[in-house]
């Protein structure tokens, strides 16, 4: 089936109230530049601030804008997932609205992905030197670790900044995964890929919605979702601790046996503390897999839309009751020379 439009810009949004003008004013033009028909879907992953009613503001000045407004904060991979679902072009850009992934950049892989016929572009950081040391530390840490845990193909500089052809998407949006990490689940599928490379830049305005909680979260999730291997640190430390186990028992015996029975309140002080330790550890980990199983057996949506504009019969949580959006007013302009294209 042909897709709507060529191109679909996804972009989750988080509080990002501050950040929105900035990102429209120069996402708009490099978009326009392109001469392809286009639509931006902006995820809303229910902002507190007044992000939802600037996108509706725009909206009007921008009927390419399109918004899908999530019930509440699922986070950054799940708001992803669901602009994924909602794009319709022949190819989707993901991108931040905080304007570190510069929006030119989106004609480039565009461009990439026609000339060398590939699936995915990454967008390859050439240069982090704006995050903050304490993110490009934690960031290196994370991509050493995936490296040596999920595959060699995980790439250090690549975020979520990438483009893909409708293919890879439609792969994504049957993933029956709770939690799909994409920047780890899109190069493991295989598809031909080329890169981009930029330069990541500061955030324009705001700040992070990735604190340390959340960044501990996705780790997790990257790990568990891609490796068993965890597991097996169990296993070694239960044989380990057997054998030491097999140690103390021949000498309890052997001091049994001496009369040598009343010092040891340390050695069994640390035993206990010690075995106790690597078991709770050993339960978190099992702890965490049966969580994802889980939350697999329950199927319940990773996240439900309160409203899409391009769709009329959802309800805008801002009116508080049905909303119409005029889709005849809807116009897809892509090229002034271009025939203008119908949204819905
Ligand atoms: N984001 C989101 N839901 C969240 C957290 C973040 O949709 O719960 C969005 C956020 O608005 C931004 C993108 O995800 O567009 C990346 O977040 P951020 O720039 O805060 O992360 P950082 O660049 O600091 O890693
Ligand atoms: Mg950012």
């Amino acid at each position: 089936m042909p897709q709507l439009v060529t191109l679909s810009v996804v972009t989750p949004m988080f509080n990002e109230r501050e950040a929105v003008d900035h990102f429209v004013a120069r996402l708009r033009p490099a978009l326009d530049g392109l001469g392809d028909s286009y639509e931006v879907v902006a995820v809303d992953d229910g902002s507190s601030d007044a992000t939802v009613s600037r996108l509706m503001q725009l909206r009007v000045e921008w009927p390419q804008l399109r918004v899908v407004a999530l019930r509440r904060n699922v986070g950054h991979q799940t708001a992803l997932r669901a602009g994924l679902k909602a794009a319709r072009g022949e190819y989707v850009v993901s991108i931040d609205a905080d304007l570190q992934d510069p929006p030119e950049v989106i004609g480039d892989m565009l461009a990439a992905a026609r000339r060398e016929n590939v699936d995915v572009v990454y967008g390859v950081r050439s240069d982090r030197s704006t995050d903050t040391a304490f993110k490009r530390n934690t960031a290196g840490l994370y991509y050493w670790m995936m490296r040596r845990l999920v595959g060699p193909w995980v790439s250090d500089q690549a975020g979520d900044f990438r483009l893909m052809s409708r293919a890879v998407v439609d792969v994504l949006n049957d993933l029956p995964e709770p939690r799909p990490v994409y920047r780890l689940v899109v190069p493991s599928l295989g598809f031909s890929s080329a890169e981009v490379s930029y330069v990541r830049e500061e955030r324009v305005a705001g700040e992070t919605k990735y604190p340390l909680s959340r960044m501990i979260r996705l780790t997790f999730d990257s790990i568990t979702g891609f490796s068993a291997s965890p597991l097996k640190i169990a296993t070694w430390l239960g044989l380990l601790s057997f054998l030491l186990c097999v140690v103390l028992i021949v000498t309890g015996l052997v001091a049994w046996g001496t009369g040598a029975t009343v010092p040891g309140w340390t050695s069994l002080y640390i035993a206990v503390l010690l075995l106790g330790g690597v078991q709770l550890m050993c339960l978190g980990l099992l702890g965490e897999y049966v969580g994802r199983i889980y939350a697999a057996s329950q199927g319940r949506p990773a996240f439900l839309v309160a409203f899409d504009t391009a769709t009329s019969s959802t309800a805008h949580p801002l009116s508080g009751g049905p909303i119409t959006v005029d889709i005849d007013a809807v116009e897809l302009v892509g090229h002034p020379d271009r025939e203008r294209a119908p949204i819905a």
